[in-house]
């Protein structure tokens, strides 16, 4: 998507699991834009507040400023109108208004690049990242690593109780699994890392 001329705007879409690289990813083609000279304007969702208020920042600490908002129509009360290239992380915790707003950026002539999780805790689809994958001009998916197995792994697995669509994750409540090792939902006791080894009961 490098050349092209005129003003036209468009969407890309990064998806994947958790750890898989999305807001690296995100990170390195915002920082090529501003070495290309480009005006970047980053945002990102306040419930995302684990590790920093006004920056996104990777699983491996990689940081670049951002604006936190709450709701994605903030997006644009706060777009400078000179900004060409808008990144968007954690796409997943905005919506579906998300859809609206990141097609009206990307007809008015802006680079829309949004980064979010493609499937939840039970491995559905996750609302906007499909309406934005049928809307965006590219689509990168990115995969982990499945800590069980070592294969590429497409989901994310919850290890904690709940039914909630957004737990938003302490270190520990998720990791990466592959499509043989993912349980939808809570995986069962016996295979948490801080389980206690297995009674031996009398029907075993
Ligand atoms: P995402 O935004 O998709 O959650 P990040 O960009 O924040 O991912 O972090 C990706 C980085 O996390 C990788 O480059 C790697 O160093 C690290 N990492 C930790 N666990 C895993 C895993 N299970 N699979 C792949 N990368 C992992
Ligand atoms: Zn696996």
């Amino acid at each position: 998507m490098d050349f092209v001329s005129g003003n036209l705007g468009w969407i890309e879409a990064i998806c994947g699991p958790m750890f898989s690289g999305k807001s690296e990813e995100l990170m390195r083609r915002l920082r090529r834009a501003i070495i290309a000279r480009k005006r970047v304007q980053v945002f990102k969702p306040i419930i995302d507040n684990r590790y920093s208020d006004d920056e996104i920042v990777s699983h491996t600490d990689m940081r670049m400023k951002s604006e936190a908002i709450t709701r994605v129509s903030e997006v644009m009360s706060r777009l400078d109108w000179r900004t060409q290239v808008v990144g968007i992380d954690e796409a997943n915790f905005f919506g579906q208004e998300l859809v609206e707003i990141a097609n009206q950026l990307a007809d008015s002539g802006k680079q829309v690049i949004v980064a979010g999780l493609d499937t939840d805790y039970m491995g559905r689809p996750f609302p906007p990242m499909p309406d934005l994958l049928t809307l965006a001009e590219s689509i990168t998916k990115t995969l982990a690593i499945c800590v069980r197995c070592g294969n590429p792994a497409k989901h994310t697995q919850r290890l904690v109780e709940s039914s909630e669509l957004i737990v938003v994750g302490a270190a520990g409540s998720y990791e990466a699994r592959c499509r043989r090792c993912f349980e939808p939902g809570v995986p069962k006791q016996e295979y948490l890392d801080f389980a206690r080894p297995k009674q031996v009961t009398a029907e075993s």
